[in-house]
């Protein structure tokens, strides 16, 4: 059920009239719903628990890189959500919201040595390492602090995902993750390493996929591997099957999650049962998008309506630097009049104020609207205020989080005196 929806012509966020919240807080502006959130959470949480042995045999680790407001990771952190983090600022995000450290997982091709430090430091749940000199970097860092690192390593099980190239991670030309073909010699090198723990190992092989069949093939593969691994006498603890399934921004018809994971544990169980009897080895999972992607909507106001020989525009206060996706990855996104009007639609090019051709948020849909009116553009929770930046010094759009009738301001609107307060001029 979407929680963005129309009464009376005009369009809600729960219970909260996005007009309220534009005359209150500004544009541009990112509101999230809570009840989204949480809905979504709880379709990977429910059906850890309806296939999980017990509440230990698996974890869901939101990917914090999708959208890491505070306010976002608190209410995950709450509701029970690990975390799957990409970077040293992402921890500290993770614990000044209250998450556990102790359920984080640490992703990413490029940890620094201060990362690495930080994260152990914390006693994290996993470090899931993607190269041998990683391994090697890791050992030493580890075993200066008189610590022991627990890792699993990023098999790339060459899989393809059929999705963006941009979001493909798991083909052998990606810079992801340790190759099939030579995972074994790199899990031999890290069961000799002193001061790592090897207990696990996982897979991304991409966003935003709408079928499963592509990751329970990676499931397969990564499977095999822990039997070869078991047989040479190292024994992992958990798989991680990587980030979660792909959500709907305009016709897509993804897998519902609750019958993907439903396969996945079934493939898992009947293979822990004949091979191990049973024996708990660990399921994570790592979505991002799926949770939070349909949650958030970035609200915006028309400033001109500008009409061309060839097309009309609507220019309108939010830009690339606010929701970068179209600009990247040629991604769509809907786009939403807050108030309905009667009046005949046109066509129109929704772009922002940035001075780039590149700029646009929308292409040719069609609106009824007319200067000043307020648009919602649809599923921008993930990747949205993440990815945004202060190109052509424009502050960041405020964040709101709605619960029912309620409007937190979760991110205030960022003033220009921020964005230089940083920097200095030589005398
Ligand atoms: C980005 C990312 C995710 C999240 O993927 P979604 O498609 O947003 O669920 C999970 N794991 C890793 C390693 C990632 O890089």
């Amino acid at each position: 059920m979407s929680h963005f929806s129309y009464h009376d012509g005009d369009l809600f966020a729960e219970k909260t009239p996005l007009s309220d919240i534009a005359r209150q807080f500004g544009t541009p502006t990112y509101v999230y719903s809570k009840a989204a959130l949480l809905e979504n959470f709880s379709a990977y949480n429910d059906a850890c628990k309806r296939h999980s042995s017990n509440e230990n045999s698996s974890l869901v680790c939101y990917s914090v890189k999708s959208n890491s407001n505070l306010a976002v990771l608190n209410l995950l952190a709450r509701a029970g959500s690990g975390f799957d983090i990409v970077s040293g600022g992402e921890l500290l995000r993770v614990i000044a919201a209250g998450g556990d450290p102790r359920k984080v997982i640490f992703s990413g091709v490029g940890k620094s040595r201060d990362e690495m430090r930080l994260a152990l430091q914390h006693d994290i749940l996993c470090f899931n390492v993607e190269s041998i000199p990683e391994l090697h970097r890791l050992n030493d860092v580890a075993g200066a602090l008189g610590k022991r690192a627990a890792v699993s390593l990023r098999v790339n099980p060459n899989v393809d995902a059929k999705t963006h190239p941009y979001i493909s991670t798991g083909l052998k030309e990606n810079k992801f993750g340790v190759a099939y073909e030579d995972a074994l010699l790199a899990y031999r090198t890290a069961a000799d390493l002193p001061h790592l723990d090897v207990v696990g190992i996982d897979c991304h092989i991409g966003s935003q996929l709408l079928d499963d069949a592509p990751l329970l093939e990676a499931l397969d593969k990564v499977i095999e591997l822990v039997d070869q691994l078991d047989s040479e006498g190292i024994s992992l603890h958990h798989l991680d099957i990587g980030g979660g399934i792909g959500i709907t921004y305009d016709d897509e018809t993804p897998v519902a999650v609750g019958d993907y994971l439903g396969r996945l544990f079934a493939r898992i169980n009947a293979w822990r049962n004949e091979k191990y009897q049973g024996a708990p080895i660990k399921v994570l999972f790592e979505p991002g998008r799926s949770i939070v992607g349909n949650a958030g909507i970035l609200l915006t106001e028309v400033q001109y309506l500008k009409h061309g020989a060839s097309k009309n525009f609507a220019v309108v206060d939010a830009a690339m630097n606010d929701l970068m996706r179209p600009a990247m990855y040629q991604a769509w996104h809907g786009v939403q009049p807050v108030a309905q009007r009667g009046s005949p639609a046109q066509t129109y090019d929704v772009v922002g104020p940035v001075c780039e051709s590149g700029d646009w948020l929308a292409r040719s849909r069609s609106l009824a609207i007319e200067a000043d009116d307020l648009l919602a553009i649809m599923s921008a929770g993930a990747y949205g205020m993440t990815m945004a930046s202060n190109y052509n010094t424009r502050g960041r759009a405020a964040e709101i989080m709605v619960d029912g009738d309620r409007m937190h301001l979760v991110r205030r609107r960022e003033q220009a005196a921020d964005l230089f307060a940083l920097e200095s001029i030589p005398d």
